[in-house]
This record gives C-alpha cells, sequence and structure tokens, in this order.
C-alpha cells in the first residue's frame, strides 16, 4: 500500500525541519543539485558501517558475505526500479557524470571513427558535453548539438537534419536541469534508430520525479546518480544490455574488474564486475537500495503527480509576479522551474533569498552553451521534490519582493 504525499512526509527528512541564519526555517528548492535523504536511508548507511562493514566479493568471513549480499541487493533493487532488463547490465559508478565517461572512453573510444558524429542538445549539462569532446579529440569524431525552439524545447525540425548515418550516437537528457524541459524520449529514440545510432539518455533529473522503464524506453545506456534519488553521495548507475557491455572494452583497471593478471596481460571479470574497477561504494549502494525501497513506499507515479503539480504552481506564479521572468516555456516541465529577476544578477538574487532561509540555485548551472543561447551569463533554478509543498513557493516569492525592494523596485 502507498504511503501517500502529505506534507507529513516532510517529517521523514530530518534536515527539513532545521533553521538557518539563526531563526529562518530552511525552504529547499534546490533539489535538482541533490535531494534531501529520508531517515531510512540515513540509518541504512550508517547501519551498514556499525554492523555490517567489509569489502565486497572477496573475503570468505561472515561480514564479507553480509556485506556483498547488501550491495548486490541494492544491484537488484536499483536494476528493478529502473526497468533494467538483467542485473549484470546493471553497472554501479559515482554518478551520472562517470556513467557517461565510462561510455564515452570504453564504447566511443572502441568503436567511433574519424568524421563520425555524436549529436547531442544545446541544454546539455557539461556531464553530458564533456566527455564526448574528449572521445571526439581521441578519435577525430565530431560533436554536433540540437538547438532549441525559443520555447525551450528541443528543434526536433533540425535534429531530423543534423541525423545522418554518419549519427554514431545521440546522447540526450530526459529533463533538463536548467530549463526543467521534458523531452520526447520516445520520439527522440525512434528518430536515432531510423538513423542507425546508439541513443544515451541521462536520467539524471527524470530517474528522481518520474517511473522510468529503461526496458520499454529501448535505450541502449542509461545513466543517473542516486544523489538526487534521496540516496547518498558518491554512487549511480550505468544500465544498458549486457550483449552490447560485453563488447565494450573495461574503463577503469584494477582490483575487482579481472579475472586472471599475469605481468604479460590480463583477462576481465564477467559482468557488471569488468566496469567496477577497485572497492566500490558499498555503503552509498546500500543507502540507495533503501531510498528506492522508500521511494517505492510512495510510489512513482504518485511522486510524479505531486512534483507537476508543484512545479506547474510555481511556474504559474512565477510568471505573474512582478520582475520575473521563465526562462523557458517547455511544452511539457519537469522538476526545476528557472528565472529571472529584472536585470539583478541571479548570484545576487540567490544570496539575498537565502537570507529569508529560501536555497535556490545560481549560475549556468553547469550549462554553459545554453547560457549562451538565452544570451546571458547565468539563471535563478527553483527545483522542486515530492517533499516541497505550495508554501515553499510563497516563502520564495516574498523572498523575491524583498530582493526587488531591495534593489530599487
Ligand atoms: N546530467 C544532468 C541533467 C544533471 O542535472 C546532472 C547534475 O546536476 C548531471 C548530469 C551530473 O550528475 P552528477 O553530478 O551526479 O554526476
Amino acid at each position: 500500500m502507498n504511503k501517500s504525499i502529505s506534507s507529513a512526509i516532510r517529517d521523514d527528512f530530518p534536515v527539513l525541519s532545521r533553521k538557518v541564519h539563526g531563526d529562518r526555517p530552511l525552504v529547499y528548492l534546490d533539489n535538482a543539485a541533490t535531494s534531501q535523504k529520508p531517515e531510512a536511508v540515513i540509518a541504512a548507511v550508517a547501519g551498514y558501517y556499525r554492523r555490517t562493514n567489509s569489502n565486497v566479493h572477496r573475503g570468505m568471513h561472515a561480514l564479507a558475505e553480509e556485506a556483498t549480499g547488501e550491495y548486490e541487493a541494492a544491484r537488484r533493487a536499483v536494476g528493478d526500479f529502473l526497468g533494467a532488463p538483467d542485473p549484470a547490465g546493471v553497472i554501479f559508478t559515482r554518478g551520472t557524470t562517470e556513467s557517461i565517461n565510462l561510455v564515452a572512453q570504453s564504447w566511443g573510444g572502441s568503436v567511433l571513427r574519424p568524421g563520425d558524429e555524436i549529436l547531442i542538445s544545446v541544454m546539455e549539462h557539461h556531464s553530458n558535453i564533456v566527455p564526448w569532446q574528449l572521445v571526439a579529440q581521441r578519435t577525430g569524431a565530431v560533436v554536433k548539438a540540437v538547438p532549441l525552439t525559443p520555447e525551450g524545447d528541443l528543434d526536433l525540425e533540425v535534429m531530423d537534419r543534423l541525423l545522418s548515418e554518419r549519427t554514431k550516437l545521440v546522447s540526450i537528457t530526459q529533463v533538463s536541469n536548467a530549463l526543467g524541459t521534458v523531452n520526447p524520449v520516445d520520439t527522440i529514440l525512434a528518430k536515432a534508430k531510423a538513423a542507425g545510432a546508439k541513443v544515451l539518455i541521462d536520467g539524471a533529473q527524470s530517474a528522481p520525479h518520474m517511473p522510468v522503464d529503461v526496458k520499454a524506453m529501448g535505450c541502449d545506456f542509461f545513466v543517473c546518480s542516486g544523489h538526487k534519488m534521496c540516496g547518498p553521495t558518491g554512487i549511480g548507475a550505468l544500465i544498458a544490455p549486457a550483449e552490447l557491455l560485453e563488447a565494450m572494452p573495461p574503463f577503469l583497471g584494477g582490483g575487482e574488474m579481472i579475472d586472471q593478471v599475469t605481468i604479460e596481460g590480463s583477462t576481465w571479470a564477467d559482468l557488471p564486475y569488468k566496469f567496477e574497477a577497485g572497492t566500490p561504494n558499498i555503503a552509498g549502494a546500500v543507502g540507495w537500495g533503501a531510498a528506492i525501497a522508500y521511494l517505492n513506499t510512495l510510489g512513482m507515479e504518485a511522486v510524479e503527480r505531486r512534483v507537476h503539480e508543484l512545479v506547474e504552481d510555481a511556474a504559474d506564479r512565477l510568471s505573474q509576479e512582478p520582475g520575473v521572468t521563465l526562462t523557458a516555456h517547455p511544452q511539457v516541465r519537469g522538476g526545476a522551474v528557472s528565472f529571472w529577476l529584472d536585470d539583478i544578477h541571479p548570484h545576487d538574487v540567490a544570496q539575498l533569498v537565502d537570507q529569508s532561509g529560501v536555497a535556490i540555485r545560481a549560475g549556468h548551472v553547469c550549462c554553459q552553451p545554453l547560457m549562451k543561447h538565452l544570451g546571458r551569463p547565468a539563471i535563478n533554478r527553483a527545483s522542486y521534490s515530492f517533499y516541497n509543498t505550495k508554501a515553499d513557493t510563497t516563502s520564495l516569492l516574498e523572498a523575491l519582493r524583498t530582493t526587488r525592494k531591495l534593489f530599487g523596485y
């Protein structure tokens, strides 16, 4: 039975009851950067270190077996939650960034040839731009980007023109961290597949807020971060079909990822271990597993409805607020709404609203090509999770009014 998402859910998150700057109740609207953690996750991580701590896959003793069992249970939980076809195709990484670098260096480094093209978009996070530039420099491949419509959606007509037999990979975010745009992954996949390209979906901002079924989606690579999904930092995943991963060379070398090592050369462990060199983030995986158990008690359909309701309300009220200009009006909006306040620098806005206890983001939000497209160096962003309330948006609006007064508007 699903737990209902009422304001009582906030009691599950200890940090949400704290105050900042003395007596200001915290209003946390920076969930796209990282989500807060429920008590169940904090307890799982602490409990792992209290009871179980050991290295995995190596020891012959009770703790090593228990730690391995918990680590592998977390892998199955992540795989089930995201609809992975096979737990062997769920690779634990440090997060979205490392997952994309893994694909770029391993798959890209072995497959791409001079003149091959990697198609990204102008709204991508730097994590879905720079790894492709690095592998393009190595292989002679070329990075191209789908432009945006004035509303902040992908320009799918131009995408059609950019796709060709030279396109070997389309790597696009499911939800923009900066504009809030939800991209039409089905359409993107159909277009990319028709051109014969592989598809990577960056799920950093989708997996926290909506049901994801990687198998039904049909992408080749799906990547996400545990810390944006109520889990700990330093843990994330790459999900891909086992056959594809089998054909890819290792990314990092070291312990855990080998079968036989001689001075002359080495052979590789089976999946998923081939891609998990060194001691992994065991406590992080256990904590992420607990986060997934927690999200499952809410139900991701309910999470999606709640975040949608909050963010539509925020976009609506912000757009009616004097001095506020929204950066985008996408067809479908995910967890974030970004804006400018008159001509006040976004850093000043974020610092001043913080004085009222309201945490929002300011800056290029790791999307400098998008800032160039918008014609401004920075934006402000309020980003929501299911534990936010409409009262949080009211606090933001009040803090924005105070900021405007200070600037003489
Ligand atoms: N992609 C998107 C769309 C993001 O929003 C983020 C983080 O904000 C990342 C990638 C990078 O995630 P991480 O820093 O967890 O690796």
